[in-house]
């Protein structure tokens, strides 16, 4: 037997994997990484074209993210959260910095669904309200609070859930039930239909509309233009927080800090988490706007983590973060945005499985379908009983690619480091 064998045999044996159906689970053993590659123990080289969940915008094996964390540990790698420290002010100074300029302070979490039950909570003692709006197709993470959030199959298990949790239909352009003229119009519609069940729900028991400015897992979904401020506007008007989830389309993703600055709007809330640190050491957490930081300068925040605000992801985050700007890659992600939308429309034109392709910074989508026309999906919504797109995954794989995919759609997100050559010779 060798040695990737007994390596899986002891995974198996002993870890429940996410998600994954254990039966038939076989986990490829990974033994390192670096920039945009990663190596199975078969000394295989992949691309890491999905940056592991979309969260290594970095890339991997940045040195002064590592020493950062080493040198963490070395001087205190633990105290309590309510103790003020050197790299948890300087962290959460940082971040506050890079976010939009209505965002005033941070509550750091550990991941990116911790960030969100955070929000919820923060949303109904800020507003003494309890219901919370958010969009089918959205994912909002897996702990009982975001699961209910997440409005496709994700939250089964969490049901029949959360009175008071609410979903709506949010704007999808290949996949709508009319053809717009244009992105403007496409936003009327589906913000009359949100306003419409924002009346009918009641107004004053809604806390918080939440959403992914961009919405990653389920397609890469942008919002046409105009939607932002129009959330934004029926918020204000009817007294409401507006939270965007930047788990994954923040940090740089999109090309910009957050990704709802493509749009020039200030949510009142922003929940982050993968890119804050990349992964070599989670931290999530929720940015909120002045008059929320006020609130709770005076009243209670009851929420609390044992280890939150952790000293070692402080300090990770004030590495990355320095990284993103030393590197200037929230720059390099708008311009190799390009460079793959034009990648993707050139595939677009020349495979018929391709039905619509999407793009904004290196956070990109392929979706794939049986025909153009009918624009019927590759596989059937929530059943892959073939397994084709397991097959297509494996493909890339056996060709040297790694992505990720979820339902009929292929996520194109490498880390923000990537090359133009590099980017053309991983997506031919
Ligand atoms: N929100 C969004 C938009 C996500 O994509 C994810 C994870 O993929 C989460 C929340 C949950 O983050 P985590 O897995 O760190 O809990």
């Amino acid at each position: 037997m060798n040695k990737t064998s007994v390596i899986q045999e002891m995974d198996l044996k002993y870890n429940l994997h996410s998600w994954s159906a254990q039966a038939g689970l076989n986990p490829h053993v990974i033994t390192k990484a670096e920039g945009i590659y990663f190596w199975n123990e078969e000394g295989e080289r992949f691309y890491d074209m999905s940056s592991q969940l979309v969260n290594m915008n970095i890339g991997h094996g940045n040195k002064k993210v590592i020493q950062a964390i080493k040198d963490q540990a070395d001087k205190l790698p633990f105290i309590g959260p309510a103790f003020a420290l050197d790299v948890r002010a300087e962290a959460a100074k940082k971040v506050v910095e890079v976010a939009p300029a209505n965002m005033k302070k941070v509550f750091f979490t550990n991941s990116g669904a911790e960030a969100n039950e955070n929000a919820i909570k923060m949303a109904r003692m800020y507003t003494g309200r309890y219901k919370m709006f958010s969009a089918y197709r959205a994912y909002h993470g897996a702990t009982y609070g975001a699961a209910n959030l997440t409005g496709e199959p994700r939250r089964f298990a969490s049901e029949p859930g959360i009175a008071g949790f609410v979903k709506f239909v949010g704007p999808y352009a290949y996949r709508g039930p009319i053809e717009f003229k244009n992105e403007e119009e496409a936003s009327k519609y589906y913000l009359t239909l949100l306003r419409e069940q924002i009346e009918y729900e009641g107004s004053e028991t809604i806390a918080a509309i939440f959403q992914e400015s961009v919405v990653g897992t389920n397609g890469i979904l942008i919002p046409p233009k105009g939607w932002m401020q129009g959330v934004r506007d029926l918020c204000d008007e009817f007294g409401i927080m507006m939270v965007c989830d930047e788990v994954m389309a923040g940090w740089g993703r999109t090309g910009e800090w957050f990704a709802v600055n493509n749009w020039n709007v200030q949510p009142d809330m922003i929940t982050f988490a993968k890119g804050s640190t990349c992964g070599y050491i989670p931290l999530g957490g929720v940015l909120v706007n002045g008059k929320i930081a006020d609130h709770f300068n005076k009243n209670t925040l009851i929420c609390g983590l044992t280890y939150s605000a952790h000293p070692m992801g402080c300090a990770a985050a004030c590495a990355t973060i320095d990284v993103y700007k030393e590197e200037n890659l929230i720059q390099k992600s708008k311009e190799m945005g390009v460079v793959l939308g034009e990648i993707l429309e050139e595939m677009k034109e020349k495979h018929a499985s391709v039905g619509d392709v999407r793009y904004i910074g290196l956070f990109s989508a392929i979706e794939l379908v049986k025909d153009r026309n009918s624009k019927e999906p590759l596989v059937p919504y929530g059943k892959d009983p073939d397994g084709i797109m397991k097959k297509i995954l494996g493909m890339l794989r056996e060709k040297g690619f790694w992505n990720y995919s979820h339902e009929n759609i292929i996520i194109v997100a490498p880390p923000l480091i990537i090359k133009k050559d590099e980017l053309r010779d991983a997506m031919k």
